[in-house]
């Protein structure tokens, strides 16, 4: 009789086991992060589902190989040192010792970007590590893509006001350690109210293109020209002095005065373009140089237009 209850106690206890150990197995396996283990050596002990789909590895595959495989090659030989301090830490099991981006390699060598979570458990003694991967390339490709949005113009693809003021404080740092000369080009479309009123908005916004698009081709690879608005642009010149500047701003003016763009009716619409340039000087901040270019360019458009300020 005593045994007897002893036998049903131990089997519901097993049943118990077994329960638990099924309702572990379909939790790790549903989960939608990688879920990962390794024992002290850095061997993989658990591999789940998402993990498989993650890295391309099926769990027979990779279980019992090393942790390594699955990243960088610059970050393999550091850690072993990483996990180690990390065992020898105070930190508590489950405990979480990082949250930061980095990236793995899947089996097809190709990397992505992971966050990843570690925490540390000890069963019997010996000590485990489960790692929380999670697959950021989505959310790291949309924070990319409104970056650029942040930074460009959509009409003439150019970089925007917003990149230009984060590149001028650049530069000007560099001027202000090494000395590098550097100018502004502050260009502006003359008459343009008339070749919308003209031939109508669209073709407006053609020219605007195409001027982009052939002041580039002027323009140096180093150089960098954005959209400050509206008919109006401004090019940075890095390593450039006043004379070069204006030669750079008069081959832009030369080039647009050919006709480039066709009317609805096929006729050339032509226009031209005013430009004020100055170079960096030593009482200068930022900001004055860009209102120095604007004074060039007011000078240029009040002493006839399509010409470059002296
Ligand atoms: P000025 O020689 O003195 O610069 O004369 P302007 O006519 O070029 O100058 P104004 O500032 O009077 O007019 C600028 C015009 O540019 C008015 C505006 O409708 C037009 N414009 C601004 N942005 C765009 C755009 O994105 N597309 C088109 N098509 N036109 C634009
Ligand atoms: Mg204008
Ligand atoms: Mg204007």
């Amino acid at each position: 009789m005593i045994i007897g209850i002893h036998m049903s106690d131990k089997q519901e206890l097993q049943n118990e086991i077994n329960n638990a150990s099924t309702r572990f197995s379909s939790v790790i396996d549903a989960a939608f992060d990688g879920i990962i283990t390794m024992d002290d050596k850095q061997r993989i002990q658990l591999f789940n589902h998402a993990s498989e789909n993650i890295f391309g590895y099926s769990a027979n595959e990779i279980i019992g190989k090393s942790i390594t495989k699955l990243m960088q090659k610059k970050f393999r030989s550091s850690h072993s040192n990483y996990i180690k301090q990390f065992a020898d830490s105070d930190i508590q099991s489950r405990d979480m010792l990082s949250r930061v981006m980095i990236m793995a390699v899947k089996k097809d060598k190709s990397e992505f970007p992971v966050e990843i979570t570690i925490s540390k458990i000890s069963i019997n003694g010996k000590i485990e590590f489960t790692a929380i991967i999670r697959d950021i390339s989505n959310r790291i490709a949309f924070i990319e893509k409104l970056q650029h949005q942040v930074n460009t113009d959509n009409l003439t693809g150019l970089y925007n006001r917003n990149y230009f003021d984060t590149q001028i404080k650049d530069i000007y740092h560099q001027y202000k350690r090494f000395g590098h000369s550097f100018c502004v080009l502050m260009l502006d479309l003359d008459k343009f109210k008339v070749v919308n009123d003209t031939y109508g908005h669209l073709i407006g916004d053609k020219v605007l293109q195409e001027f982009a698009k052939k002041a580039q081709e002027v323009l140096r690879e180093v150089d960098l020209l954005v959209r400050f608005g509206g008919e109006e642009f401004i090019a940075l010149l890095p390593n450039t002095q006043l004379e070069a500047a204006k030669d750079v701003a008069n081959r832009i003016r030369n080039c647009i005065s050919q006709q480039m763009v066709l009317s609805q009716n096929h006729e050339p619409v032509t226009f031209t373009v005013s430009i004020g340039v100055a170079e960096i000087a030593t009482d200068d901040d930022t900001e004055s140089i860009v209102k120095r270019a604007d004074e060039g360019l007011y000078r240029a458009k009040k002493s006839g237009r399509n010409r470059v300020s002296d």
